[in-house]
C-alpha cells in the first residue's frame, strides 16, 4: 500500500535533471553537485491544525509546503535543486496524495526542482520538505552584512497573508467570489517563493531573509545577525489594494508589520544601488519597494506607528 502511494508520488512530481543520478526507489538518492557550488539546504515542517486548518484542499498543502522551503533558498539567493518530501499521514487515500503531490509538482515544475526522495509513515497529517539548492562557492546571500546607511527594501506587497488568515477566523465566511477576498486568501494558500528575485539579489544585497514570521520579527532578525538597527517609514509600506479595501489602512498597516506568511523577501543595499536593484528585479517581474534605512545601533524602531504589543507569526496564531 505504502509503496503505491509512493508510486503516485513519483509519477505526479517526475522531472529529469541530469544532476539527479538515482531518485525515487532505491535506499538513498544520488546527487552530483556542480564544480564550484555549494550546496544550500532547508527543511520546514506543516503540521495539520498548526500550520494550516483541517479541511485545506491537499493541492495547497502540497504547494505550500515547498513554497515555504523555498522561499528559504531564495533568501540566500540560492537557485533550487531537489526536494525530500517526508509524509505522515492518518490513512492512504490515494485520491488526497494524488492532490497533495500535484499542488507540489505544480510549483516545483516553475522551478525545475526534482523530487528525488522521502518517507511515508502513519500518523497525524504532518509533512516535512527538505529543499537543496546551488549558489556558487563564498556567494550565499545572509542576515549578516548590512550596514548603516543601507537602504531596507522589500519585494511584494506585506500583510495579505495575514488578512487572510483573519477572513478565515472572523465570524462571516470569506467570500470567495469577492475579488479581494480571494487576493488574501489566495495569498495565503498559495505564497509566490521570490527564486528568481533572490538569484538577481545575490551580487547586490549586503543582507537578505524572507518574511515568514511578520516584517517586524524577521527585520529584527537581520538587524540582530548584522549587529544594526533599523528604522521603517510607514508610509512606504507596501500594501495590496485588496488589504486595505477590506480591512482599511490602519489595520492593513498592521497585517503588513505584523502578520506572517507573506514569504516576501527583506533585503538591504546601498543606497546607490536601489536603482540597479529596482531594475534588476523588474527583469524578473518581481515589485520592490524601499521602506527604510538600517542605523547603528539596535532593534527595528518605526517613527510615528503604533507598533502591535506582540509582533511575529503568533500574533495571527489560528
Ligand atoms: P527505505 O525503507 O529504504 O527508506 P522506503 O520504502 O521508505 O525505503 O522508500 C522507498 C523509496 O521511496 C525511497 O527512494 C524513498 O526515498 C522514496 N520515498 C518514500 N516516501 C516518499 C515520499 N513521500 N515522497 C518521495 N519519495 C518517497
Ligand atoms: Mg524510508
Amino acid at each position: 500500500m505504502e509503496f503505491r502511494l509512493i508510486d503516485r508520488i513519483r509519477e505526479r512530481t517526475a522531472l529529469a535533471r541530469g544532476d539527479v543520478r538515482l531518485g525515487i526507489g532505491d535506499d538513498a538518492a544520488v546527487l552530483a553537485v556542480p564544480a564550484g557550488q555549494e550546496l544550500a539546504v532547508a527543511i520546514d515542517t506543516l503540521v495539520e491544525g498548526v500550520h494550516f486548518p483541517r479541511g485545506t484542499a491537499p493541492a495547497a498543502i502540497g504547494w505550500k509546503a515547498l513554497a515555504v522551503n523555498l522561499s528559504d533558498l531564495a533568501a540566500m539567493g540560492a537557485a533550487p535543486a531537489w526536494a525530500l518530501l517526508a509524509l505522515t499521514l492518518p490513512s492512504a487515500e490515494p485520491g488526497w496524495v494524488d492532490g497533495l503531490a500535484e499542488g507540489f509538482a505544480e510549483l516545483a515544475g516553475e522551478h525545475g526542482l526534482a523530487l528525488v526522495g522521502g518517507d511515508t509513515t502513519r500518523g497525524p497529517l504532518c509533512l516535512s520538505v527538505a529543499v537543496h539548492g546551488f549558489v556558487p562557492s563564498g556567494q550565499a546571500l545572509t542576515r549578516a552584512g548590512a550596514r548603516p546607511g543601507d537602504a531596507i527594501m522589500v519585494t511584494g506587497t506585506l500583510g495579505d497573508a495575514a488578512g487572510g488568515l483573519r477572513l478565515t477566523r472572523e465570524g462571516a465566511m470569506p467570500d470567495r467570489m469577492r475579488v479581494d477576498h480571494a487576493h488574501l486568501l489566495a495569498r495565503l494558500d498559495r505564497p509566490t517563493p521570490r527564486v528568481r528575485a533572490g538569484l538577481a539579489l545575490r551580487t547586490r544585497a549586503h543582507a537578505c531573509i524572507d518574511v515568514s514570521d511578520g516584517l517586524l520579527a524577521d527585520l529584527g532578525h537581520l538587524c540582530a545577525a548584522s549587529g544594526v538597527g533599523a528604522e521603517l517609514d510607514v508610509e512606504t509600506l507596501p500594501l495590496s489594494a485588496a488589504l486595505r479595501t477590506v480591512f482599511g489602512a490602519a489595520a492593513a498597516r498592521e497585517c503588513a508589520l505584523a502578520g506572517g506568511d507573506d514569504y516576501e523577501l527583506c533585503f538591504t543595499v546601498s543606497p546607490e544601488d536601489v536603482t540597479d536593484v529596482e531594475s534588476a528585479l523588474a527583469a524578473v517581474a518581481c515589485p520592490v519597494s524601499r521602506i527604510g534605512r538600517i542605523v547603528a545601533g539596535e532593534g527595528v524602531r518605526v517613527p510615528g506607528a503604533a507598533v502591535p504589543s506582540s509582533v511575529g507569526w503568533d500574533h495571527f496564531a489560528r
